[in-house]
């Protein structure tokens, strides 16, 4: 007797895994997730207390592990988060610009008035550039500033705001400047070379500085509060440290990113704080002339 070579399926509840197509995307499903977009096949149990639960703590973990770990590997390895990054070593760590941004809620929450970072109309007037004669005379055409006390607090509030979106133009500027740096050197497997390649370098050796920074601003904080001596003679000791420990693990970060030898990468680190005072000057002129226009 022959079997009948097509059988329907026994119960209308099950389907043939290549009869699905992914919800999200219209991809065919191979088994539950989605191969090209990664989506998980829609089921009832989705909206039951415990898959809620389960999400929210597997969310939880997986964001928290990866800070931790991306924070750690950047501070603890110099340079190695782009040197992963470009040999696609990935998902274990936050994406460059997920790190330069837990890094920068850091910045402007543990050390909101770190001095390199923070500006009033005050400041400007005094010394900050563009030139205090500029913002003086600028200034004194507004019509808003009829009533400079109002004038003054508008504007610093207009400053803190906008320095906070502004701070990301860092990294494309300095991915610019790698690009010009790294211009005529050849082209090696795993250094980077593209524009996009140097991007992912600024973004992480930004956050890295960012954090040095959170670190000053914070110890500075903790100096001005220490009552005791020894409380504040510590901090200070830290506060040394720290200011001791970055110029050496921004040789070594470019040493390894961009295969350098000593004197290479202390060549390239002097042409890069020279050029990072100016990334300063003209941040703060542009801060200076987007709040002064949008008061007007
Ligand atoms: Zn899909």
């Amino acid at each position: 007797m022959a079997t009948p070579i097509h059988q329907p399926p026994a119960s209308g509840s099950t389907l043939a895994p290549d009869d699905r197509s992914c919800a999200n995307c219209g991809s065919q499903l191979v088994r539950r997730y989605c191969a090209d977009c990664g989506q998980p096949a829609p089921g009832p149990a989705d909206y039951s207390i415990r898959a809620h639960a389960a999400e929210f703590v597997d969310q939880l973990a997986s964001v928290d592990g990866k800070i931790g770990r991306t924070l750690w590997a950047l501070v603890a390895r110099p340079g190695a988060l782009t040197v992963d990054h470009l040999a696609g070593r990935r998902a274990r760590y936050l994406r460059p610009l997920q790190l330069f941004l837990v890094v920068n809620v850091l910045l402007f929450v543990i050390a909101p008035r770190v001095p390199m970072f923070t500006y009033s109309l005050r400041s400007y007037l005094a010394d900050a550039p563009p030139s205090p004669v500029v913002v003086a005379s600028l200034v004194r055409r507004t019509s808003a500033a009829t009533d400079m006390s109002a004038y003054t607090a508008a504007f610093d509030g207009r400053v803190e705001s906008q320095r906070k979106s502004l701070i990301i133009l860092f990294a494309p500027a300095l991915a610019l400047l790698f690009r010009a740096l790294f211009a005529r050197r050849t082209k090696r497997a795993g250094v980077p070379h593209r524009y996009g390649e140097h991007l992912v370098f600024a973004l992480h050796l930004l956050a890295f500085i960012w954090l040095a920074v959170t670190g000053w601003g914070a110890l500075g904080t903790l100096s001005s509060l220490a009552h005791t001596r020894t409380l504040n003679v510590l901090t200070i000791v830290l506060l040394v440290a720290l200011f001791a420990a970055t110029p050496i693990y921004l040789l070594r970060a470019l040493a390894r990113v961009y295969a350098l030898t000593r004197i290479q990468s202390l060549a390239v680190l002097t042409a890069l704080l020279t050029s990072f005072v100016g990334l300063v000057v003209a941040y703060r002129t542009m801060l200076f002339f987007t709040t002064y226009y949008t008061l007007n």
